[in-house]
């Protein structure tokens, strides 16, 4: 479901009824997570999906963030879309590690609904990356244009406009300030192409790659693995290896028709 000005209470309502679940889940990824000892939340996550063998790959869909893929051996391995721009990537991120957390901490209840889930996994995502502190740094900002707060946030949490704006809307009805609430919901549907955030952030003196895709091609643990075993007198190995190295020459070509503006 696309989040829009028009289901934006229902969001939010959403947001409410699941929040226990959401929270319960976090205190056990946080008990997961003491054995890295990694502070941005961006590279944690990286990390996390590192170890369990993530691929990296542009795929020119504006639609597709990433997805939990299972191998034939019953693995399952995350996906994430580097066509996407790099503060999406990290909410997929935090989103993917949802999906690869959510049965070893609540197997009771774990959801059939697709889009409960995919609320879930994307609440799960706001919550890792932005802090509650949100709607008091939002205000201690000196700049006037909304716009501009609001890329400041995004900048300083690591997270897409939307999210940054649901967050800010959730406190905005907690603090009752109804002026913010319409503020964000006259702004929700803005939609700006790439290099219009580029522009803002480089006015703002902000990270303009946050808002930038990486096209990044990378098969990981997963190349790294293939290509340490001897694999000589293996079929299975032999074509797993061959199909991995096809996989990356492709993608590698995607990339570079990506980079030089021929897709
Ligand atoms: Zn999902």
């Amino acid at each position: 479901m696309r989040i829009t000005s028009k289901n934006l209470d229902e969001t939010v309502k959403l947001n409410r009824q699941i929040e226990n679940e959401i929270q319960r889940h976090l205190k056990f990824t946080h008990r997961f997570l003491a054995k890295y000892d990694i502070q941005s939340p961006e590279k944690l996550a990286l990390q996390i999906l590192k170890d369990n063998y993530l691929i990296q790959i542009p795929i020119p869909d504006s639609d597709w963030g990433g997805a939990i893929r299972e191998l034939p051996n019953g693995k399952k391995i995350p996906v994430i879309n580097t066509f996407q721009p790099r503060l999406y990537q990290y909410f997929i991120y935090w989103h993917e590690i949802y999906h690869l957390t959510e049965e070893f901490s609540n197997s009771h209840e774990i959801s059939t609904e697709f889009d409960l889930t995919e609320r879930k996994a994307d609440y799960f995502a706001s919550q890792m990356l932005i802090s509650k502190d949100l709607y008091n740094y939002f205000f201690a900002l000196k700049q006037t244009e909304f716009i501009d707060k609001v890329a400041i946030c995004m900048d300083t949490f690591k997270a897409p406009y939307k999210a940054i704006l649901i967050q800010l809307y959730e406190s905005a009805i907690e603090y009752e300030n109804k002026r913010l609430q319409e503020i964000i919901k006259t702004n929700f549907d803005l939609s700006l192409s790439i290099e219009s955030w580029e522009k803002l952030f480089k006015k703002l003196s902000l990270d303009e790659n946050l808002v930038k895709p990486s096209f990044k091609v990378d098969f990981g643990l997963l190349k790294y693995e293939v290509n340490q075993v001897d694999t000589s007198d293996d079929r299975a190995y032999i074509e797993t290896k061959e199909f991995i190295n096809a996989l990356e020459q492709k993608y590698l070509q995607v990339k570079g028709k990506l980079e030089s503006g021929e897709l």
